[in-house]
């Protein structure tokens, strides 16, 4: 069997990595061939957030590396399209499997299902239900072309069944959350960044097009950090999007606050596990804290993960500076449970292995 992997965001390595892994583990076991060809599209690019995951994680060295990046949405998921076709026509996959949300992912699916190629979607049946998320709009488009739909959770189950996708000839599996296979797998191979000394901090990542692109909530959840940080050490490993539209805005932070350079998988393990709370936009930063028994404020308006916040572990505040200072004290003051099995077992790569093999 030959899977065509596409990948080309953050988020991405780390949930390809569990699936390669599983590839490899497979083919070690002499279990039969499965030959992995994976395509790096270059959405991102920098050494902190790209290669330090494939060195890190084991993912294998890209087949092919597209190099596309910094273009408007329409210039990126275009370019894409072209140059994925050209490979997908060269290898003649049995699967092309794309994960998430990103760019990448839909530029995969609609290459692929254009020429006849299988396509799994992985982290499919999620929604923010905000049209306004290009996140939203490429994993609709991507689950409605896909053959095999992996779902992470219950929740992503009702959404696909809400919007009739059990009449659409297209098989979906609840899989559990790949996620957890990184957690679970890495747990134990934390490494301490060497700018963060003591444990017990806030630990911060802001990057969703949303609130960096709006120089007034930027500037409220930064404000609404900075008080954080005058009672508790807050860690922010700065995403480069973030970088740009704060030295572009002029937003004042509060030296208080520990900006440190985008930290690899090993790092964020060690930051998630001693750290007190999290806060975020980040989509696996969420779940993440849940499976680090931690708290989460969440600075959107809505989340794909409503399972937290049902269960009273996650806080949606949007980005308002008193919600996020609200939700600061109800989560200092609270204990919480992190006992509930939302996630599976933290072997979803073998179940979407097994499914990919016997489709
Ligand atoms: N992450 C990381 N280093 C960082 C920030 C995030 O390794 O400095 C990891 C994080 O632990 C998670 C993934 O990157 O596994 C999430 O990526 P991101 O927040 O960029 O994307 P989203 O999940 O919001 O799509």
């Amino acid at each position: 069997m030959k899977i065509v992997t596409i990948i080309g965001a953050r988020p991405q390595f780390v949930k390809a990595a569990m699936v390669s892994k599983a590839i490899k583990d497979h083919n070690e076991e002499g279990k039969g061939k499965i030959s992995e060809i994976i395509i790096h599209t270059g959405q991102h690019f920098d050494a902190n957030m790209s290669d330090i995951f494939f060195n890190q994680m084991g993912i294998p060295k890209p087949d092919y590396d597209l190099g596309i990046n910094s273009l408007t949405h329409g210039a990126m998921t275009g370019q894409m399209l072209e140059k994925i076709e050209k490979v997908l026509i060269k290898e003649k996959p049995d699967w092309v499997l794309v994960y998430g949300d990103t760019n990448s992912t839909i530029a995969g699916a609609l290459a692929a299902k254009k020429i006849h190629i299988k396509v799994a979607h992985v982290e499919a049946g999620l929604r923010s239900f905000n049209m306004h998320m290009p996140e939203e709009v490429n994993r609709i488009l991507t689950d409605r072309i896909s053959d095999v739909l992996f779902c992470p959770t219950d929740t992503a189950m009702e959404n696909l069944t809400a919007e009739g996708f059990e009449n659409m000839h297209i098989k979906i599996v609840k899989t559990g959350d790949i996620m957890l296979d990184a957690a679970k797998v890495y747990s134990n191979y934390a490494v301490q960044p060497r700018e963060v000394l003591g444990t017990n901090f806030v630990l911060s990542t802001i990057h969703r097009a949303e609130n960096t692109d709006s120089k007034e909530k930027l500037k409220n959840i930064f404000s609404a950090l900075s008080k954080i940080a005058s009672q508790k050490q807050v860690v922010l490993p700065l995403h480069p999007r973030t970088k740009h539209y704060i030295e572009k805005y002029d937003i004042e932070l509060s030296p208080q606050i520990k900006i440190i350079n985008p930290v690899g998988y090993l790092e964020m393990v060690w930051l998630l596990s001693n750290c007190c709370m999290v806060v975020t936009d980040s989509g696996g930063v969420q779940k993440e804290a849940y499976f680090f028994k931690k708290p989460c404020i969440t600075v959107r308006e809505e989340t794909e993960w409503i399972e937290l916040v049902e269960i009273n572990v996650n806080f949606l505040t949007g980005s308002d500076e008193n919600k996020i200072l609200e939700a600061y004290h109800k989560v200092v003051t609270n204990t919480m449970n992190f006992d509930i099995n939302l996630y599976g077992n933290g072997n979803t790569r073998e179940t979407i292995l097994k499914e990919l093999l016997s489709n």
